[in-house]
């Protein structure tokens, strides 16, 4: 396989396979993490996307949980997805009963398999747990469920009293065994042991987590051993340290393997979706999705990767469906400055630049990030020239804390004002509906948003910082204040105001 960058990676021999399937349990594994639920609207659409990017198997909830539960897993079901959804359920009849109200395909049926699990949690023996396994997944079959068969705690279990559980459970017709290495323990060594005894008897798939930092590398040990799926949540959201992360085995596998598991295009918006859903922020440095995964800074850096995409990254954004930055900060140089300011169809001579890389690495150096917006003032005043504003916010109005969150404000726009009052979620989803009103452009985007409280205390000063796009063109625009809707709307008008300077199209009419 050639990659985008036209380089074929040296690929090492996994398995004798060439494909892989994942299981996805971010509604389910992802949402008991502590401090997260999912709406089932946003379970909806996480299942819309996991299906788009060709998942095996969504685990969608466990039916057991309550109403609300079972009614958010019936809608992913009614979704009419190819992926197969599925239903957690305990080792308990009531639970798989629960599953098929909600029309599911399939069952992870969790039963337990160390003697920790079974003899101090459930409080049973392991002839016991082996009765129940074989007499549920008859039942679960007999109901025409596609059953794999969870063994909880298995990396801490007996090894040979799970492979008699796990054997009793093909046995009785399971479609699947999995491998749990529920408090994420085991070494890749372990795991491939234990993988290796699953596999012998039938189809085997693992379910690792991250406690020891060594998901990948259990998920690696445990292809190599012969399990043919990997369970997975997307950002690695999950229990204490999460699971092993859907978009990391997916580009894993085929970069280093060529592997295939999911359409690796989708992964970033897949990711971006899951953080909103989940409120759980990525963290910049995280592989794949997070922020900085394809931003440069350094002099060097830049340069070399304005001469050569490939000089710095392992594999083009593209690949996971994002774009390169190049981030302007102390370390930048000419090279980046010219193609940041390029990106704003400026050519800058070689004097204003070395002048503006100046002002900028002296912004950065004081701590401050570096906008776009910054950029453009700084090139500006280094021609000596100010900027010609088009949109500018006269005033704003906003209140919250009653049921219904209202702002209005007033734009000045090339030489007219404009009024218009928005409502919302909150006072900064109000403004902004507002605003957007105001200047009536339907092709403005919203990229990001991010808020930093500069000092601790209620009365910290906030900047936010946006990115907003329209057409080919992105702008980030940063702004502070003590008051978050003004720091959100100066922001957003100032955005608005660049990518509407950059064309001569003129602002359409409000109406
Ligand atoms: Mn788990």
């Amino acid at each position: 396989m050639t990659d985008l960058f036209g380089v074929s990676p040296e690929h090492t021999s996994l398995s004798e396979t060439d494909s892989v399937a994942l299981l996805d349990t971010t509604l389910r594994d992802g949402e008991q993490a502590p401090g997260i639920s999912i709406s089932p609207e946003g379970k909806v659409r996480v299942a819309r996307e996991l299906d788009r990017v060709g998942v095996e198997t969504i685990e969608a909830g466990s039916a057991c949980t309550g109403r609300s539960e079972r009614e958010a897993i019936r809608r992913v079901v009614e979704a009419d997805l190819d992926a197969r959804v599925s239903s957690f359920a305990r080792g308990i009849q009531e639970d798989i009963d629960l599953a098929l109200d909600c029309g599911v395909d399939g069952i992870g049926l969790v039963v337990p398999a160390s003697d920790r699990h079974i003899e101090t949690k459930v409080g049973t023996s392991r002839e016991e747990v082996i009765e129940t396994t074989e007499t549920l997944v008859a039942y679960a079959r007999e109901n025409g469920l596609w059953v794999e068969v969870m063994g909880e705690d298995g990396s801490r279990a007996d090894l040979d009293f799970l492979t008699d559980l796990m054997a009793t459970a093909l046995d009785a017709g399971a479609d699947r065994v999995c491998y749990c290495d529920t408090v994420g323990h085991a070494s890749p060594e372990h795991t491939a042991e234990a993988i290796s005894r699953l596999a012998a008897l039938g189809p085997t798939s693992t379910h690792v987590h991250d406690d020891l930092g060594l998901a990948m590398a259990n998920v690696l040990a445990s292809i190599r051993a012969g399990a043919e799926a990997v369970h997975a949540t997307v950002n690695g959201v999950g229990e204490r340290a999460g699971n092993a992360a859907l978009e990391e085995v997916a580009i894993g596998l085929t970069h280093c393997y060529d592997v295939a598991t999911i359409d690796t295009e989708g992964l970033y918006s897949l990711a971006d979706t899951v953080a909103n859903v989940t409120g759980v922020a990525l963290p910049p440095n995280k592989a794949v999705v997070g922020e900085n995964a394809f931003a440069h800074e350094s002099g060097i850096h830049t340069d070399g990767m304005l001469k050569d995409d490939a000089m710095y990254e392992p594999y083009p954004p593209e690949l996971v469906g994002r774009e390169r930055r190049l981030v302007l900060g102390k370390h930048t140089g000419r090279a980046g400055v010219r193609a940041a300011l390029a990106d704003h169809a400026i050519e800058a001579s070689e004097e204003e630049l070395g002048e503006t890389v100046a002002r900028v690495t002296e912004l950065a150096e004081r701590g401050k990030r570096v906008t776009d917006a910054d950029l453009l003032a700084i090139h500006a005043e280094v021609q000596g020239r100010a900027r010609d504003r088009r949109v500018e916010l006269v005033d704003l109005t906003a209140a919250g804390g009653g049921p219904t969150p209202t702002a209005s404000v007033r734009l000045r726009v090339d030489s007219e004002e404009r009024v218009a009052a928005g409502t919302g979620s909150g006072p900064v989803d109000a403004a902004v509906t507002a605003v957007t009103e105001a200047l009536g452009i339907a092709d403005l985007h919203l990229e990001s948003y991010h808020v930093d409280a500069i000092t601790g205390g209620t009365d910290a000063v906030v900047t936010v910082e946006i990115e907003m796009s329209r057409g080919g063109r992105s702008v980030t625009v940063g702004a502070s204040d003590a008051d978050i809707t003004r720091a959100s709307v100066v922001a957003m008008v100032d955005a608005i105001d660049r990518l509407v300077s950059a064309t001569d199209a003129r602002v359409p009419t409000a109406d």
